[in-house]
């Protein structure tokens, strides 16, 4: 817990306020656990009401979204877009399609998106959207029809300059293409007002990569600054083999690590041969649920319906990324107890709060999701560049720019731990600090 009293008190009226938004109040606690070592420090902070400020959305647009189904019933979904913080850009952030999609999800995913775009050093503000419309089963046309009736409310909100929307759980490339296709044909204009588009709709090169291949780069700093070694030899374990985990289970791989276990929604693969992740990536092209299906390929491979297995496989690094909380503390011991030493989200917060103290506590090295997983989002800006000039840059290009992206953003939080914690792996409070300093001192500078 912090001991600030000022963060005590503010965090004490959002907790009355919003008692209901458990996954909001969560970020909220781990980000004040962090800036608790420098908020008495600088007087500014609480004399312009900085706190206060930045756990509040600028702005909050709800609406519904009604679509026809493939039987002709009209269906009705709910949507929702949190404006979080613009101090150091356009808001910028992704959407979200998931039956569990509620405001406390979108507002946390959002505050988050603030510090984790600061720490790219690139200018967009924070933001996060979503609807509770669930993809799962739904047909193409399904898809698209919903996909166009969420642009015909969501247009008015976003713009190249001012709300930059892109994916996330559930919303890949075909989705970002039918709502920017609906977008352009509202607007009349051909703009960067998405990202992660398809390459021939002016999307970039290395956007679908640049998430889970950031994520790898962020732990080869970390390998060779903390331990002096390298992905080579690695035991690893994937939670999730959807857009981030399959791209991290082949960046893995050409690392020279062994990935021995991965997930979805449907249970976990524990394959000691190494997982075959072009054979994932194949299966999840024409089926949803897909760790099942590898058995029929994989006979040797042990699969499990318990999501939670994942975390028993013994392994020296372990990278959740599926979805937020989904290594509680009993998850925490497992891993500890099966001899992993190094944690990396590539996920939105899915380690607890309670468990990533017990990691901490126990040695193993953590890198939170608002750095490791920032690749993504950095890329994303990349795209917006490109689209602003009328230009396109290479694979080659935007992988060199992900890579040094990502070193910085290992070094920003290296040398912030160290300056306030007096140790330089302190990555969860590295990362807060640095990625708080850029939008609270432009919050400054831009008055009340
Ligand atoms: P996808 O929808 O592409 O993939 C999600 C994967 O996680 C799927 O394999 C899904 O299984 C699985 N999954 C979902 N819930 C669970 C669960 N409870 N237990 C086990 N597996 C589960 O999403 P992304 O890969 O884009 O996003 C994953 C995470 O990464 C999210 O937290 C997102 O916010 C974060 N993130 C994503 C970025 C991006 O660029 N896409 C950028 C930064 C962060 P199934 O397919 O069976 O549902």
């Amino acid at each position: 817990m912090f001991k600030s009293t000022y963060l005590i008190d503010v965090f004490a009226a959002l907790s009355k306020r919003y008692a209901d938004q458990p996954e909001f109040l969560q970020a909220v606690e781990e980000f004040f656990c962090s800036i608790d070592f420098i908020v008495d420090k600088d007087p500014r902070i609480k004399q312009d009401a900085i706190v206060e400020r930045i756990v509040e959305p600028e702005r909050i647009i709800k609406f519904r979204v009604s679509w026809v189904d493939d039987s002709g019933k009209v269906q009705v979904n709910r949507a929702m877009r949190v404006q979080f913080n613009s101090a150091i850009g356009p808001y910028k952030g992704g959407i979200r399609f998931n039956p569990n999609v509620n405001e406390s999800i979108i507002k946390f995913l959002g505050f988050e998106q603030t510090f984790k775009n600061s720490l790219t050093g690139l200018p967009m503000g924070g933001a996060k959207g979503g609807s509770d419309f669930d993809p799962e089963g739904k047909s193409d046309n399904e898809i698209m029809r919903f996909c166009q009736n969420y642009i015909l409310e969501l247009y008015r909100h976003i713009g190249p300059r001012m709300d930059v929307p892109a994916g996330d759980l559930g919303v890949g490339a075909r989705e970002i293409g039918y709502m920017y296709g609906m977008y352009k044909r509202i607007e009349n204009e051909f703009s960067g007002t998405f990202t992660s588009k398809g390459i021939e709709s002016g999307g970039s090169l290395g956007r679908a990569e640049a998430t889970g291949y950031g994520l790898c780069y962020f732990v080869e700093e970390m390998l060779s600054t903390f331990k002096n070694e390298t992905f080579k030899g690695k035991r690893v374990i994937i939670s999730g083999s959807g857009k981030v985990g399959s791209m991290a289970a082949e960046k893995v791989i050409e690392l020279g690590g062994k990935v021995v276990g991965m997930s979805d929604i449907s249970g976990v693969i524990h394959d000691e041969a190494g997982i075959d992740v072009k054979l994932i990536k194949r299966l999840s092209q024409s089926n949803t649920i897909i760790m099942d299906k590898y058995r029929t390929y994989r006979p040797e491979a042990i699969f499990s319906t318990d999501t939670k297995a994942i975390w028993k496989i013994p392994c020296d690094i372990a990278m959740p990324c599926a979805t937020q909380n989904e290594i509680y503390l009993d998850s925490a011991k497992d891993l500890v107890a099966n001899g992993c030493w190094l944690v990396a989200e590539g996920a939105n917060m899915p380690t607890t709060i309670d468990a990533t103290k017990y990691l901490l506590d126990h040695g193993v090295l953590f890198a939170p999701g608002k750095a490791a997983n920032a690749g993504g989002v950095a890329v994303s800006g990349l795209e917006m560049a490109q689209n602003a000039m009328f230009m396109n840059w290479t694979f080659k290009e935007i992988d060199e720019k992900l890579h040094e992206i990502m070193k910085n953003i290992f070094k920003m939080c290296h040398d912030a731990s160290l300056k306030y914690t007096g140790k330089p792996d302190n990555i969860v409070v590295g990362a807060n600090i640095a990625g708080f300093q850029k939008v609270y001192v432009a919050m400054l500078q831009q008055g009340v």
